[in-house]
């Protein structure tokens, strides 16, 4: 859709014109496995990819489909590929990239089960992740090697909120010629568009801010169009024929649109993470309020933090919106619209106090999600990071003492009350 229409605008136009079929106003929801191809050649035509249309659901379908449109243009890449998870879109991100022996360079500063998935399960896939601190530049580049095939990192961290300098580490990835990937869950595109920043690849996790509401599971792999697959010889599945199309090149032939087209011609079509159209359909709902709601939970986040951080029951609040964080400077530059709306903060009493708080909460739900329109609390280390030893904890930013918030669309008031009243009980 345009450039010249604002944001709020796209969030609820882009990709989604009236249904070509019926004038249907809102996306209709193509509860579909398959389509009839016209003819015999018609069929033969989508099958060798000469031809752009629908096939099978596995690949593509109408709903899901103006969902990829319009999470493309809100984040201002190409084109998109919608997954079943966010995790999904992470192997989806990375398969045309890698191969046995590769690896990538990751923040230390990632999603519980994004270092679980990068440390551990991808090394069935002859995978592996170098975990640096990307804001120690100097070590970022230390630790890119010949096999070196993307930099992976999120803009506003999970757990601690923390801020990533997107422009400082796409310089980089763009020195060594290969793609910086950045999971931008946290932020969603209101807050921070990493493909203007300099990124190639962003990621999603749909499940959180961007549905909104805790409904559905889903993810996404927006590409920039912008990197030239084709510079070196280091991404031979994009680059080079492929023997599953008949020798068909996927960048010579789709140029800006490669990494989408594989992305479904080889990545949904073999590995079949595919997002289903329900999830499409409430996604999309979702974001037609993105900008409403981010807003709020940043100026509720930003109100609790304030709170918290004044509260002599609480020994530290991270979120990168208060003046006190090392990343604060980071966030009013790159971050404007605000430093989103999940951070944590260190109770008095250590883990028993942790415990009590979460069990002490009453508009608070205690679960593992984040991203939610409620209020959502979860003490990591009797949780998420359980299995790990107190100095793993403390290493990941989930130690006995520290308490995760997502802070919801309610009044912040009532929030700082259910907070106080939780806190009396946990530390009294
Ligand atoms: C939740 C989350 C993921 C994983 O997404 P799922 O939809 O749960 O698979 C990845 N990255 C971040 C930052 C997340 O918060």
């Amino acid at each position: 859709m345009s450039d010249q229409l604002g944001f709020d605008t796209r969030a609820i136009h882009a990709g989604t014109p009236p249904d070509p079929a019926t004038g249907a106003r809102q996306v209709p929801i193509y509860q579909t496995t398959s389509y009839v191809f016209k003819d015999a050649d018609h069929a033969a035509r989508l099958f060798g990819l000469q031809e752009v249309g629908y096939i099978y659901s596995r690949l593509t379908n109408p709903t899901i489909g103006a969902l990829q449109a319009r999470i493309a243009d809100l984040e201002g890449g190409a084109g998109a590929v919608c997954t079943a998870s966010g995790h999904a879109a992470q192997i989806l991100a990375l398969f045309p990239l890698m191969a046995p022996g590769k690896n990538i360079v990751a923040s230390t500063r990632l999603y519980g089960g994004t270092v679980t998935q990068f440390s551990q399960t991808i090394k069935r896939f002859g995978w592996s992740a170098k975990f640096v601190d990307l804001d120690d530049t100097d070590a970022v580049k230390a630790a890119i090697d010949e096999d070196t095939q993307a930099i992976f990192c999120e803009s506003i961290s999970n757990p601690g909120g923390y801020v990533t300098d997107i422009p400082a580490i796409a310089a980089i990835a763009d020195g060594a010629g290969i793609p910086l990937i950045v999971d931008n869950t946290l932020a969603t595109p209101y807050l921070c568009r990493p493909i203007e920043m300099g990124a190639t690849l962003v990621v999603h996790s749909l499940t959180k801010f961007m549905t909104g509401n805790g409904t559905v599971t889903g993810g996404v792999v927006v590409d920039s169009g912008a990197f030239d697959w084709s510079a070196s010889g280091r991404f031979p599945s994009l680059s080079a024929p492929e023997p599953a199309y008949h020798g068909l090149k996927f960048h010579e032939t789709f140029g800006n649109l490669a990494f989408t087209f594989h992305g479904i011609a080889i990545g949904l079509r073999d590995l079949g993470m595919t997002m289903n159209p329900q999830a499409a359909h409430y996604t999309l709902l979702g974001i037609e309020t993105l900008p409403l709601r981010i807003g709020k939970h940043v100026a509720n986040a930003q109100k609790v933090a304030g709170w918290l951080e004044a509260d002599p029951r609480v020994s530290s609040v991270t979120y990168a919106g208060l003046e006190s964080s090392p990343w604060n400077a980071t966030a009013q530059r790159l971050y404007p619209n605000g430093a989103g709306s999940l951070f944590t903060f260190t109770i008095q009493g250590g883990y028993e106090a942790g415990v009590k708080l979460v069990d002490g909460l009453e508009l608070f739900s205690h679960v593992a999600n984040l991203g939610d329109s409620r209020s959502l609390v979860i003490h990591s280390a009797s949780t998420t990071h359980r299995q790990l030893t107190e100095d793993q904890q403390i290493a990941a930013g989930a130690g006995p003492d520290v308490v995760r918030l997502s802070i919801g669309l309610e009044d912040a008031d009532d929030l700082i009350a259910d907070l106080d009243q939780a806190l009396a009980k946990a530390t009294g």
